[in-house]
């Protein structure tokens, strides 16, 4: 039985997909398998056993997941019309698809009757863990609810997917819509060259929201004005004063969203949405979440006012600028940190050509837990710029197989994320489907076909954090899929292996792994690298102020909404955050919140803070490897048994002191965030 053939046959076939013939196919299956749910509780009627129900079960998933699947997953990397219009097409089926089993009385009944019977105790604490999860799951799903209650929440369910998904369209196409035509040569002056070659055309230059560019221009642009101008572009994206249109705007849909959010968390039995969210999450009380925040802003205001006065000291001695403006404050901290170390985001980009970052990034996973990653060539993709490669382990094993699209394109959306495109799972012939993970960023491509992408400093940290994701999904050694990898863990723990793994870009004896100069191949220069590593807490105050307000934001919203509230609940909830804690100018026009989509579409909503407290994990697991070595080979098999192997087959918490010996503390958290005390 060959089981890499049974993973790679079942590969999407990305240059043959019909895209437009999904929604049919899906609604086929739905209907299918609508009538294989019911036969299999019929047939085995007061005699529910895992392999009688459950493994099926895991079966009927796993095909549904490899349909929907890469639609899903083209929606993100190459929204192109036909996709997104089949999408949308798919998501009233997936809700239906999701009740079928989450509010089937008759499932739910059967999955009760296994707990109860005097098989559970024989079943794997993996396996037991995946039912009393599933009972908590059906208990979220709005079981118990009557029919008219039920009914109602699936309404909810509809609602807010297409809600979600709007929100995160209008953010797509306002950021698409808006470009600015630069004629004269003098308002491109400091912006790098590896962006002017992309934005320049003939004898003008198109500015745009792509975050590359818009990070490069805030950062770099000399011309006070430019950066003005592209600040309140981005700033208000999707919003109701937003310059390039008002036909995105998220104002409605944000409260459209918090209303539905809050009815179905009262629908089934708490308090507010907040609540909900921890119903399966590791931080149990919304209390301990605010507890937790608060402690870190009682921690850092004072040093991120001392941070900023400083930043203003700054801009007044050597920038001639009285006054700080939001859309200063980039480009000055970056001068100010050119200035007191010497050294810019860019001086690193020749160190860092992206073939040389990959293969160091592969040897620190062998280093550490005795990875091999093998390129293959003649996989389909979704693009020619994908790369697809084979890992394995130390002893020959294939372990699980990853898609990389590292390069930023019109059709895809922003930002750096894993996910998954086949989890491990043994099949009915008894064959292993491995685990394929999809890890995509957004880094500038390359000027010329063949050439390297010369990366910031920055970038490699977030290719080394998708890295943990994917590596976390991966290297799982469950084979029921519903505990693998990344499936069921704790929203607030699942950040744990990706920023973790960030800090071995960081490490003295890491780096020269992963650098060498594109043209001389020299290592960063010694002073360079000192420079980087004493650069990393650069305002680090300022930077976990702003993350705390986002997270503060996003919880005090979702723990305080009621229907009560009226459209200048947002606002005024981050007025009131920001005049608490925020130490930086906010223009009056700021909607940031129109383009928060990691809690208006992604899965955040009241979960934000979730970095934060992942952090607190990462920085604590960390100073084992500290202590015991950055490349000790016995702590890496420790992490890798304890913390990436075991996917949700035990709580998080159990896992971390099992790798650790004890809980953590904040210490750790604090001096990686560069917090004085
Ligand atoms: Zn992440």
């Amino acid at each position: 039985m060959n089981h890499m053939n049974t993973t790679l046959s079942a590969l999407p076939h990305f240059q043959h997909l019909h895209v437009e013939t999904i929604p049919t196919q899906l609604s086929m299956v739905l209907e299918r398998h609508k009538k294989e749910l019911e036969s299999l509780l019929q047939e085995n009627k007061e005699n529910y056993t895992w392999d009688n129900l459950l493994y099926p079960l895991e079966i009927m998933s796993d095909e549904w997941h490899k349909i929907i699947g890469p639609l899903a997953h083209l929606n993100g990397v190459h929204n192109i019309k036909p996709v997104r219009e089949a999408y949308q097409k798919c998501l009233p089926i997936l809700t239906e698809y999701s009740l079928l089993f989450a509010h089937s009385q008759p499932l739910y009944e059967a999955i009760k009757y296994i707990r109860n019977s005097t098989d559970f105790a024989r079943l794997t604490t993996t396996r037991q863990k995946i039912i009393n999860d599933d009972l908590l799951n059906f208990k979220l799903a709005g079981i118990a609810l009557n029919t008219t209650e039920k009914a109602r929440f699936k309404a909810i369910q509809e609602a807010l997917s297409q809600t979600c998904n709007q929100f995160e369209n209008h953010l797509l196409d306002a950021t698409q819509a808006w470009k600015e035509t630069v004629t004269d040569e003098s308002m491109i002056a400091g912006i790098p060259d590896y962006i002017i070659n992309e934005i320049k055309n003939k004898d003008h230059w198109i500015v745009t929201l792509e975050p590359p560019i818009y990070q490069a221009i805030m950062m770099y642009a000399d011309h006070r004005t430019l950066r003005e101008k592209i600040y309140q572009a981005n700033i208000t994206r999707a919003s109701e004063i937003s310059p390039s249109g008002t036909q995105w705007d998220n104002s409605r849909l944000m409260m459209d969203i918090l209303k539905l959010r809050h009815e179905e968390a009262q629908l089934l039995g708490y308090a507010n949405y907040a609540e909900l969210s921890l119903a399966q999450k590791m931080a149990d009380t919304p209390q301990q979440v605010f507890d937790f925040l608060n402690n870190l802003v009682q921690k850092a205001h004072q040093q991120a006012k001392n941070d900023f006065k400083a930043l203003t000291l700054f801009a007044q001695e050597h920038l001639k600028l009285d006054t700080l403006e939001a859309w200063d404050i980039a480009y000055v901290s970056e001068k100010r940190r050119q200035a007191e170390y010497n050294i810019s985001q860019n001086d690193f980009r020749p160190y860092l050509p992206h073939s040389i970052v990959l293969e160091g990034l592969f040897t620190i996973a062998n280093k550490l837990y005795g990875m091999q990653f093998k390129k293959i060539d003649d996989i389909e993709t979704w693009h020619p710029d994908v790369m697809f490669y084979e890992v394995t382990d130390a002893d020959k094993h294939i372990r699980g197989y990853l898609y990389l699209d590292l390069f930023a394109r019109p059709t895809k959306r922003g930002g750096a994320w894993m996910d998954n495109c086949l989890n491990r799972q043994y099949m009915a012939d008894k064959t292993l489907q491995y685990p394929v993970a999809y890890l995509n960023c957004n880094f500038t491509k390359p000027a010329n076909p063949g050439e390297d992408a010369l990366l910031s400093h920055d970038e490699v940290v977030t290719l080394f954090h998708e890295c943990g994701h994917t590596l976390h999904h991966i290297l799982t050694q469950i084979n029921d899929s519903s505990a693998g990898g990344i499936q069921g863990v704790e929203w607030d723990a699942v950040e744990l292996p990706s920023q973790f793994f960030e800090h071995w870009c960081w490490q003295k004896e890491a780096i020269p792994l992963f650098s060498r100069h594109i043209k001389t191949g020299l290592p960063i220069p010694k002073e360079m690298l000192e420079k980087l590593l004493s650069a990393k807490n650069f305002q680090s105050a300022l930077y976990l102020m702003r993350q705390l307000e986002f997270s503060l934001f996003d919880f005090h919203i979702h723990a305080e909404y009621d229907t009560q509230k009226d459209a200048t609940f947002i606002q005024t909830v981050l007025n009131k955050i920001r005049q608490d804690i925020s130490v930086i100018p906010i223009v009056s026009y700021n909607r940031f919140q129109h383009s928060f989509s990691h809690i208006f579409a992604g899965g955040y909503g009241a979960g934000y803070y979730s970095y934060l407290w992942a952090e607190l994990l990462s920085s604590d697991a960390f100073v084992a490897f500290e202590k015991e070595g950055i490349f000790n080979p016995e702590t890496g098999q420790r992490f890798l048994k304890n913390i990436l192997e075991v996917g949700s087959s035990r709580p998080i918490i159990d896992s971390f002191i099992a790798f650790r010996g004890q809980k953590p503390t904040i210490d750790a958290l604090l001096r990686d965030l560069g917090i004085k005390n």
